[in-house]
């Protein structure tokens, strides 16, 4: 019988089994896939996040991190505002590394992390919870359901959960740049708005400097059809972002170049019931202007254990 089970070793459900694990709860942390797997993200690592890390003395390690941003860039059509306070305003980071180095922090503090076992079935009886796993079954005293966006549409049902979050649809591609090319966007963040680009959404450059990459995606508040087309589209066309990308070669990030995947944006009113509580991107917590959703799954993995 373990204190408390968690399905999904993203931010949330790692940051969790870290600090639970910490206190000495006895934490069994079940990641669907291999260890550094990829995860459909741009990477843009906030100061939020960085201060709460560090405040839980997890300070991101120098080969995790691939850039250090200055400045944003917002263009819409030719033109472009580049804001800058010239303070470090977060970081830009491969997930497949940011979000392994999390597992084995975790695991580090003494949660047992099994990967590649996705969750299946989850049962709430009134003494404990149940989780049907590859390779077994496990039971606990606590579930922890930290599985992002398509975890929701696996888990609501089992759980209970009257109401799904809204979804929005972000699609992405992986690129590496010659040397000349990074200098543009080195230290910056490059989002662009327009009606041109998109109607409730934005297209991004997220620079990963350290291996000369670049995340470049789309997203959109409602799901539009033929996402991958518009991106491409936006990639060969734009004024500017085809400039800047001009001489941008495909690569694979842990296997994947193209990715594509929901976004849930709206909160769950009640993600919480008898011995469970959802966090993180499975609760609905990503922030709705740019679709930040990495420090609203620290934090509330943080606030949740204070209970
Ligand atoms: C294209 C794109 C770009 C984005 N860019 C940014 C950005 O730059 N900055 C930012 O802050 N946010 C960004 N986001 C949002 C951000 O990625 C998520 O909000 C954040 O990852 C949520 O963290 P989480 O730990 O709650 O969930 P996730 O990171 O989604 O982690 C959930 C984990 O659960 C696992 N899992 C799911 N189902 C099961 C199961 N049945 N059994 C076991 N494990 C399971 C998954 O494999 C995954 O590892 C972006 C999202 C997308 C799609």
């Amino acid at each position: 019988m373990h204190d408390v089970i968690v399905i999904g070793g993203g931010p949330a459900g790692s940051v969790i089994s870290y600090i639970l694990a910490n206190k000495g709860f006895n934490v069994l942390l079940l990641e669907k896939y291999g260890k550094n797997r990829y995860k459909s993200c741009a990477g843009g690592v906030s100061t939020v996040s960085m201060i709460t890390l560090e405040e839980l003395k997890l300070r991101i390690p120098e080969e995790v991190i691939e850039a250090e941003i200055y400045n944003a860039r917002i263009i819409h059509k030719t033109k472009e505002l580049t804001l800058t306070t010239g303070k470090l305003g977060g970081y830009c980071v491969y997930r497949s590394k940011f979000d392994q180095w999390l597992r084995d922090s975790a695991e580090c503090a003494g949660a047992e992390v099994k990967h590649e076992c996705p969750a299946y079935e989850v049962k709430i009886y009134k003494d404990c919870v149940e989780v049907k796993h590859r390779g077994g079954m496990s039971k606990g005293k606590i579930l922890v359901g930290a599985f992002g966006a398509l975890g929701i549409l696996q888990f609501y049902k089992q759980l209970g959960i009257k109401e799904k979050p809204k979804f929005s649809l972000a699609v992405q591609r992986e690129f590496i740049l010659p040397d000349e090319d990074m200098e543009t966007i080195a230290d910056t963040l490059e989002l662009y708005f327009g009606s041109d680009i998109t109607t409730k959404g934005y297209f991004w450059i997220f620079p990963k400097t350290k291996s000369n990459g670049a995340s470049v995606g789309l997203i959109e508040n409602i799901p539009e059809p033929r996402m991958t087309e518009r991106l491409d589209k936006i990639i060969s066309k734009h004024p500017v972002a085809s400039k800047r990308l001009a001489r941008a070669k495909p690569i694979n990030i842990s296997g994947v170049h193209l990715s594509g995947q929901i976004v849930a944006c709206s909160p769950i009113n009640k993600p919480y019931g008898d011995r469970f509580i959802l966090i993180g991107e499975a609760a609905g917590l990503v922030e709705g202007f740019a679709w930040e959703g990495m420090s609203t799954a620290i934090r509330s993995a943080v606030i949740v254990p204070k209970f």
